[in-house]
């Protein structure tokens, strides 16, 4: 029994690998670990010569291209635009076209939409889903209910014509609208299509939306901020035909690029900023203002072209008259613009090592509401993106970058104009503003995010309408790292600055689905395309592939596919072709799946080589015995109460069992020793001897996937000297068994305590299982005093009624409901 002990210990050092490997053979395979590291190839696309199985944009890669000619009116009485133009279509594809889509995304307001009639108690009036408990209103759903009875919302359209001034059979279909052509369009041929329109604008802070107008009732001024404005060209792509899936609010979209030339007439006081460059600066700027401009483009900081005096002093008068300024930006895919009366207007140049652009005009527009905020922030916050996000992707190939202020909280984005949240806030009695730490952090987390849309998806034309992660999760990994190069400890997460201690909640729930999901399915809308996604790629960049491969395979991606239309499979597939690492069991975990992480050290075992010398081996193994059975207690007490046994009062008992015990060396032992030793090839018994004079430590160090998502295991071992050892054991640990593991640690000191993820690198959702030995659970403890309210009538009825100035300002935004008898 104990000879064999001591073989079996040597002969698991020796074939751990061999004997792991028949076990998972002849149990099956835990934890699914095969499908964890199948290979995506059946869930992908099938490559093609437009889209690649690289990843790259094939030999016969096309798209479309859309160039509009645009003028536009907006009507500052009415809350209304109208406006007309020309659409040129060139088709690039290889097939003839008997019809084009049309995207009328203003008709997302319709009663008639399909958003607003299905709309749901928990989606009413929200951009992103709240959960709500029980039956309750807002005063907010009210006040969206009231906007949509008070006015009709949506397009309103003239008639289409083609070639020749002639009507077109126009099919509206919600947010889409089919034109059929004539005659089919070749490939290689262009279309000229004319058409007027014209719609009542949103009162975006009641009814919510991406653009519409803002009022200031302080002042009795308003903000125009205008996007998803006129009927925009649907984009027809090699993977889907027609993206003609309707607007439901959550899903944007994707649009054909092509060059913008827009004229917008504003009553004559206002202040207009837009996607591309003002062409007609000296018609609608004084010379003073164009002087300041072109100060700002060698400025170390951001110069104002109009100053908040000047805005102050300009939102206080009421212009009859109107101006027209005219607009013009190429290569872009989308057109946005806001305009005001109440524009400051501060700009700085942005200086880029890049021979096509190496001016950028990073600029702000803001009310005087927004300061002194926005000022000190804004710019300085594009100029930054701008040199962040060129890091990991291309130089900003657009003129300019712009930011406007438009609500209170929140961004969205357009091609060289982003409309960005957060103001500070005014104490009604004092008048002193102040803005807090969520306020400023906010707003340069916004404009990073906003701005940094430029480069995924305005030029990355990734389909929004599709994917939601391809834009926003890629864009916040970006705003992350921008964010980071900001300031240190940035408050990037609610307070936290570690994505990864972030996101665990949102991967525990259980309700979620795969990052992998159609815009319009996603539940939990932030944490799914926002936040796991930039998780993930921090894992991914940190910890999997390391900055160097992720980086160069990132900047790849960008690059192949910059004014380019990619989709999940060139993403997945240019990472791993421009890294060589097979990243297959990491989209399946952290883009099909909802699994989370949590890995755990269950146990570690140490060992020192048996030399299977008796005279050696049977003191220690004596040793062990005594230490692992103690003194039984019966004998122990049996001692006390009964005094000395009969063997000590009757010496005639003893034998030669009582002088030695079965660790009693013999020759017999002495002998099997010596027959092991001859019985082992020169080989073992050198490697044996060599193991023994190295008197190494082995250990067996048990890892558990709680979770079920694979990851790597970042690893810190402290030895009993105090020195520590870190390392980093890849994902493929799990391939045969993606529950349990067991691996050997041969070190020449002894360990004291092996942990997991010391740095939080890996998304681990549960740290208190990874540490061995285990640690006790230290905090703090709040001592809890029960409170009980009784309604002291007497005491109520001598309350003395409050003045109404003293009024408490809003119970909160719930409105009173009663249920209905
Ligand atoms: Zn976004």
């Amino acid at each position: 029994m104990r000879n064999s002990t001591l073989f079996f210990m040597v002969g698991i050092v020796l074939g751990a690998g061999l004997s792991g490997l028949a076990q998972a053979a002849a149990k099956g395979v835990p934890g699914d670990a095969d499908k964890r590291f199948a290979q995506l190839e059946q869930m992908l696309p099938t490559p093609t010569e437009v889209r690649n199985a690289s990843g790259a944009p094939g030999a016969r890669y096309w798209q479309q291209r859309a160039d509009y000619r645009i003028k536009v009116a907006l009507d500052e009485q009415k809350h209304r635009i109208s406006g007309s133009q020309t659409i040129t279509y060139t088709n690039r594809s290889p097939d003839a076209l008997t019809y084009l889509w049309l995207q009328l995304d203003q008709n997302v307001f319709k009663d008639s939409s399909i958003s607003r009639r299905t709309e749901i108690t928990t989606s009413t009036g929200a951009r992103s889903m709240s959960t709500t408990a029980g039956d309750i209103v807002s005063y907010g759903t009210l006040r969206r209910e009231q906007a949509f009875e008070d006015t009709k919302f949506g397009f309103e359209m003239g008639a289409v014509t083609g070639p020749g001034g002639k009507p077109l059979k126009v099919t509206v279909n919600d947010t889409m609208a089919r034109v059929d052509l004539e005659t089919p369009l070749k490939p290689g041929q262009s279309i000229v299509l004319s058409m007027s329109w014209a719609f009542n604008i949103i009162n975006e802070a009641a009814i919510g939306g991406r653009s519409g107008y803002e009022y200031f009732p302080d002042n009795n001024t308003y903000l125009y901020f205008i996007a998803q404005w006129f009927p925009r060209l649907a984009a027809y792509t090699d993977y889907t035909g027609w993206q003609h899936k309707q607007f439901l609010g959550r899903g944007e979209f994707t649009l054909e690029f092509g060059d913008f030339d827009v004229e917008i007439t504003v009553p004559a006081d206002h202040v207009v900023s837009a996607t591309g460059v003002l062409q007609n600066a000296a018609a609608v700027l004084t010379a003073e203002q164009r002087a300041r401009l072109k100060r700002a483009e060698t400025a170390k900081e951001p110069v104002f072209v109009v100053t908040p005096a000047e805005a102050a002093a300009n939102e206080k008068g009421h212009a009859t008259g109107t101006r027209t300024w005219q607009f013009k930006a190429q290569n872009v895919r989308d057109f946005g613009w806001a305009s005001s009366r109440k524009f400051i207007w501060d700009a700085m140049g942005h200086h880029q090592d890049d021979a096509r652009m190496p001016l950028v005009m990073a600029m702000s527009f803001y009310p005087n509401e927004a300061e002194p905020v926005w000022s000190h922030y804004s710019t300085q916050a594009v100029a930054h993106t701008l040199a962040s996000y060129s890091r990991l992707s291309f130089p900003f190939p657009y003129p300019t970058a712009q930011s406007v202020n438009t609500w209170e909280r929140g961004g969205m984005e357009y091609p060289m104009i982003s409309f960005n949240g957060y103001r500070p806030s005014k104490d009604e009695k004092s008048g002193k503003v102040t803005y807090s730490s969520d306020v400023k952090y906010g707003l340069i987390g916004v404009v990073i995010h906003e701005v940094g849309h430029n480069y995924f998806p305005m030029i990355v034309n990734s389909d929004e309408r599709q994917w939601t992660w391809m834009d926003e999760g890629l864009n916040t990994f970006l705003e992350y790292t921008a964010e980071l190069a900001w300031e240190d400890k940035f408050p990037a997460f609610a307070n936290k600055t570690n994505v990864l201690d972030f996101i665990t909640d949102y991967m525990k729930s259980s309700n979620q689905v795969p990052i992998m999901t159609n815009s319009e399915s996603v539940v939990q809308f932030g944490p799914n395309g926002y936040t796991k996604p930039t998780a993930a790629l921090s894992v991914l960049r940190e910890t999997v592939m390391g900055r160097e491969l992720f980086d160069h395979a990132f900047r790849e991606y960008a690059n192949r596919w910059k004014f380019k239309r990619p989709t999940p499979a060139d993403f997945f597939r240019t990472m791993e072709d421009a890294s060589g690492v097979d990243l297959d069991w990491f989209w399946r975990g952290w883009f099909y799946g909802t699994d989370h992480v949590d890995v755990g050290v269950s146990s570690v075992r140490e060992y020192q080589i048996s030399s299977q010398d008796p005279e050696r081996e049977f003191p220690l193994a004596r040793s062990k015995f005594q230490a692992d059975y103690p003194r039984a207690l019966q004998e122990q007490n049996a001692r006390a109460a009964e005094g000395a046994p009969l063997l000590e009062r009757a010496p005639v008992l003893r034998d030669l069992y009582n002088e030695n015990d079965e660790f009693t060396v013999t020759n017999k032992d002495r002998n099997e020793y010596k027959e092991f030793r001859e019985k082992l090839k020169p080989w073992e018994r050198e490697a044996l001897d060599r193991a023994l004079k190295a008197s190494q430590y082995f250990y067996f160090v048990d890892f558990r996937n709680v979770g079920g998502l694979v990851t790597p295991l970042p690893l810190t071992l402290q030895f009993a000297d105090g020195t520590v050892e870190e390392l980093l054991i890849p994902a493929e640990i799990w391939r045969y068994d993606a529950e349990q593991v067991t691996k050997l640690f041969i070190r020449p000191k002894r360990i004291v305590s092996v942990q997991l993820d010391a740095k939080h690198q890996i998304a681990d959702a549960d740290v208190s299982n990874n540490q061995y030995p285990p640690r006790i659970a230290q905090s703090r403890l709040e001592v809890f005093k029960g409170k009980s309210k009784d309604k002291n009538l007497m005491l109520d009825l001598m309350t003395e009624l409050k003045s109404a100035k003293d009024e408490p300002k809003d119970a909160g935004a719930q409105a009173p409901l009663q249920p209905v008898n």
